[in-house]
């Protein structure tokens, strides 16, 4: 039977009061839980002003009560709280005064029994055996249970009271601490006075003004806590929340290398619950994360045996790196008692670290390659200026020598007979003819930038550049080795300046080994990637790598080149050869007539001795019928 009909009740204006209690209370155990950001105390202290709150609003309905029956049922739903106030204000002070860990026992046995009282009361009629009519309402009676209740509820009180008042004598003054306490004990002294309401329970009419007690503790404990908070923000308090903000894994491995205490990081470090690692031996507790176990036992013995601070960085299988340092936590007579370790996750900084020096590195190479185009961009650009004057030059003095070539040679016929004269015109003759041949060289560099291609084969250019050379050759007793690729893909070549190429490049050895050598010429068919050391290697070459390419090689036995002259070889007018032997353009023309072609040459010493000159074309995907015009010979 629940009497949830409105013609159980009529209003009571003697309700009024407990309720402006119960809303306060209500406000302020809210109030309490908000600005201690829902720490334990505070929902324990809204547990508090919960219990309060049940007996309140219960009598609040059972004064409004018309029947005795009706009365009777909102007594009982009173003791739904009554018998937990003590339990719940015991479990508070202890665990504001920090005494949690020496009454843990007496508190589990105090809410056991208030339960028991809770149950036994709404059960039985054994403590309220009914309801009386007072000026005030109904009011509920106690029976025989009262001689063990009561005890109950007073005892439990008086011994949360006793923990306030030790609190307090133990308490420095003038701190928070004592403030707070003494706060609270002043306002739970006065929330007491409520016991008042058990005299009506005796059937004597003294009138329950607990509420009042009830308003003056809300006032009391609002003051106390608003002014010096719940818990006090002690060291002992703090440290377990700032080892967890602590980033870094934090160990304590006592003497006898067991887990001590690991905080929330050790947990994120190793991947484990670091709650299961507390009393357990290291080596046994970090087995199977992977990394450190036997480090860190090893590093604990060192650090026992040492007495002093080590720090060191440890990699695992896993690629993970922690930076770790240790030092000795002494107990007060300064004996060492155990290590802590700090363990600082850097496989992040490492990557980043590892990434950003692989960027440098690329950059660096970019940035080399791109002052590599740039240098080659200006010699362009020199090459390009120097042809253009070289043409202008040649043109305007090739006929006028011409003239004077024909002039010395016709007074050389009419003069007979005075041999200084002839001398003198000789002499005239050769000088003029070396004017000639530098012309001729300027013209070929500046002719060099057009091409007439057609499809040709290399070894036909090669042997055509020997034919031209063949008495030069016999007359050097030059030995001629011929290692040519069984067959090659057609180019498109300008066959004419190919063959000064070749001819260029065959004359410098032949003048490399004036008592004769061997001149070797080879020709394959190549992938950049697999050609000789320092042979298209370099990306600003205009070939990718693995790109399929004709390459010849033309060695002699000669001297070779001396090394600081490799980087001029290719310099108009750079020669060694005495005057009158050598312009300096053969091989100015020679590379200008090969990258027209969009190949390239390269001249090293051979390390057996003697020079090689390795020229290489493009195949450009296709031998056969790709070329625009067919070959000629
Ligand atoms: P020139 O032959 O008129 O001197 P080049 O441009 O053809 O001009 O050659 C420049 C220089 O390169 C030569 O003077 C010579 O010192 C060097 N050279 C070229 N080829 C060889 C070679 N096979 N062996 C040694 N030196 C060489």
């Amino acid at each position: 039977m629940i009497p949830f009909h409105l013609t159980n009740y009529a209003f009571n204006p003697n309700v009024i009061p407990p309720l402006i209690a119960l809303v306060a209370l209500g406000a302020l155990g809210i109030g309490v839980v908000w600005r201690e950001r829902a720490s334990y105390p505070s929902r324990l202290f809204c547990l508090v002003t919960l219990t309060v709150s049940v007996w309140l609003f219960a009598f609040a309905w059972m004064y409004c009560a018309v029947d005795p029956a009706t009365a009777l049922w909102w007594a009982k739903c009173a003791y739904l709280g009554v018998p937990l106030i003590p339990a719940a204000m015991y479990h508070l002070t202890i665990v504001v005064l920090g005494r949690s860990a020496q009454h843990g026992k007496t508190l589990i046995a105090v809410w056991i029994v208030a339960a028991l009282f809770v149950v036994t009361i709404l059960d039985t009629d054994w403590l309220i055996v009914g309801v009386q009519r007072y000026w005030w309402g109904y009011y509920p009676r106690y029976g025989w249970l009262g001689v063990l209740y009561l005890p109950f509820f007073f005892v439990v009180i008086l011994a949360s009271f006793r923990h306030y008042l030790s609190a307090y004598r133990h308490a420095i003054p003038g701190t928070p601490a004592s403030h707070r306490i003494r706060g609270l004990l002043i306002a739970f002294s006065v929330v007491y006075l409520g016991s008042v309401d058990y005299v009506a329970k005796y059937g004597i009419g003294v009138y329950p003004f607990g509420y009042l007690a009830v308003l003056a503790f809300v006032i009391l404990a609002a003051r106390a806590i608003w002014r010096y908070r719940l818990i006090e923000i002690t060291p002992a308090v703090a440290a377990p929340q700032i080892l967890n903000t602590i980033a870094d894994a934090l160990l304590v491995i006592d003497r006898e290398s067991t887990i001590r205490l690991a905080n929330a990081a050790v947990g994120t470090l190793f991947r484990i619950d670091e709650r299961a690692l507390i009393g357990q031996p290291v080596a046994t507790a970090l087995r199977g994360t992977g990394m450190v176990e036997h480090l860190v036992e090893h590093l604990n013995e060192e650090a026992r045996a040492q007495d002093q601070e080590l720090s060191l960085t440890v990699g695992s299988d896993e690629g993970r790196v922690v930076s770790l340092s240790t030092s000795i936590l002494r107990d007060s007579a300064h004996q060492p008692i155990a290590t802590i370790y700090l363990l600082h996750d850097m496989t992040e900084r490492k990557r980043a670290e590892e990434a950003s020096r692989r960027a440098h590195v690329a950059l660096q190479h970019s940035h080399d390659e791109l002052r590599e185009a740039h240098l080659q961009l200006i010699q362009a650009a020199k090459m390009e200026s120097v042809g253009r004057l070289a043409a202008g030059v040649a043109h305007e003095v090739k006929n006028p020598l011409a003239i004077i070539l024909q002039g010395v040679d016709y007074l050389a016929k009419r003069l007979n007979g005075d041999e200084q004269t002839t001398l003198v015109l000789r002499y005239t003759g050769d000088a003029v003819r070396r004017a000639d041949a530098v012309i001729r060289g300027l013209l070929d560099f500046s002719t060099a930038r057009e091409l007439e291609q057609t499809s040709v084969s290399l070894d036909t250019v090669i042997e055509q550049a020997l034919l031209l050379l063949k008495h030069e050759l016999d007359r050097c007793h030059m030995t001629l080795v011929r290692l040519y690729a069984d067959s090659l893909p057609l180019l498109p070549l300008d066959r004419n300046k190919m063959e000064q190429v070749f001819v260029n490049v065959f004359m410098n050895a032949i003048q490399a080994m004036p008592q004769g050598g061997t001149l070797t010429v080879t020709t394959r068919v190549a992938r950049l990637d697999d050609m000789s050391q320092g042979v298209g290697r370099r990306k600003s070459d205009r070939f990718a790598v693995g790109e399929r390419v004709v390459v010849a090689e033309v060695d002699d036995t000669g001297p070779g080149i001396a090394q600081e002259m490799l980087d001029k070889l290719f310099d108009p007018f750079f020669t060694t050869k005495p005057t009158g032997q050598g312009t300096g353009l053969g091989l100015t023309v020679t590379k200008s007539i090969i990258e027209l072609h969009g190949g390239f040459i390269r001249i090293s010493n051979r390390p057996g001795g003697g020079a090689r000159v390795t020229i290489a074309l493009a195949i450009h995907g296709g031998t056969n019928g790709h070329q625009a015009n067919p070959d000629r010979g």
